[in-house]
């Protein structure tokens, strides 16, 4: 059903606005049991039980605690009871060079564990040791996301991730899409393997999905010159009010920490077209989150309380897309 959101305001001043219209289709994910045959966040797969699972095995970010010796740890204890009492750190320079020399590379600080040991602490990089089995993060059927791009022949979109931050753009989880014809899984996979989470904030609660198709409006970098300049002196807001917040597929997504950037195909440098949004928030600019609905259902948390954005080109083989964080 297509709803009144606040960018129906929007379009009521400024009808040239019509030109620059989509549709997209809010998920509303609220968290519930679910089967793998229906669309879902954080939920089982339809998966293909002669399918191998997807595995992850690039470098990501690991937390670690190196012990420190303790004539170390006995200067670091006199010159935290020196600063306690006003006076002067004389071992200060050298003491953090031989802090930073004992810990090594990815030094980050130091801490006092629960037991009372002082350790240091850095990050590294490693590749997961056996190869880390992805997350399912969405299950999208076909006909309860009409606004899913997707190419032809297919009706399920299975999005994975590895929980992990990984090394190199866009310095987050590593995903993998699959697309199927939900009839051609004769024989599902009923136990499916377990991942190893890194990043807590990356694994997801169950959620169910509650479909609305809105209309949205592009944000002020895509309009012409002269409308956006019409439309950003009748408000500065316009953006959150043209654009949905929340999970969603289709329609339009902002760029509010890079500004906006094309994205185009790898493969044929055309145009692709955003399929998901996988937001830390469902709220923002006045649209209705609907009855009670929570503002963070599925727990995710990505970049600075941002979303992760999927664009796919429907039209090459293999259907490549391109994630980005804002
Ligand atoms: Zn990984
Ligand atoms: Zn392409």
């Amino acid at each position: 059903m297509i709803t009144s959101p606040p960018s129906a305001e929007a379009l009521q001043r400024f009808p040239a606005l019509a030109r620059h219209s989509r549709t997209a289709t809010r998920l509303h994910p609220r968290p519930a049991d679910v089967t793998m045959h229906d669309s879902h966040v954080g939920g089982p797969l339809l998966w293909p039980a002669d399918e191998p699972w997807p595995t992850c095995g690039d470098k990501r970010e690991v937390e670690d605690q190196v012990p420190l010796p303790d004539d170390l740890v006995e200067r670091m204890r006199a010159a935290a009871a020196s600063r306690r009492a006003g006076q002067p750190v004389d071992d200060g320079p050298a003491l953090d060079r031989d802090l930073r020399r004992a810990v090594g590379g990815g030094y980050t600080g130091w801490i006092e564990t629960a037991d009372g040991r002082t350790v240091g602490q850095r990050t590294l990089w490693r590749r997961h040791q056996p190869r880390n089995p992805l997350l399912p993060v969405a299950q999208l059927r076909a006909a309860d996301v009409p606004d899913l791009p997707r190419p032809k022949g297919v009706d399920l979109l299975q999005v994975l991730w590895c929980p992990a931050q990984h090394k190199g753009p866009p310095w987050g989880p590593v995903v993998r899409l699959r697309w199927r014809r939900q009839a051609d899984v004769i024989d599902p996979l009923t136990v499916q393997p377990v991942s190893e989470v890194d990043h807590p904030r990356y694994a997801l609660r169950t959620c169910r999905l509650s479909p609305e198709r809105v209309v949205e409006h592009a944000p002020l970098a895509e309009l012409p010159p002269r409308l956006r300049q019409e439309v950003e002196s009748w408000n500065a807001n316009y953006d959150a009010l043209a654009v949905a917040p929340g999970w969603k597929a289709g329609g339009y997504t902002t760029w509010p920490t890079t500004g906006f950037r094309p994205t185009p195909c790898s493969t044929c440098a055309g145009r692709t077209r955003l399929a998901l949004v996988i937001a830390t928030s469902e709220c923002g600019g006045g649209w209705s989150s609907g009855d009670r609905e929570p503002d963070e259902p599925t727990g995710v948390l990505i970049g600075h309380y941002g979303a992760m954005r999927i664009f796919v080109c429907v039209r090459c083989p293999g259907t490549p897309f391109i994630e980005d964080i804002q």
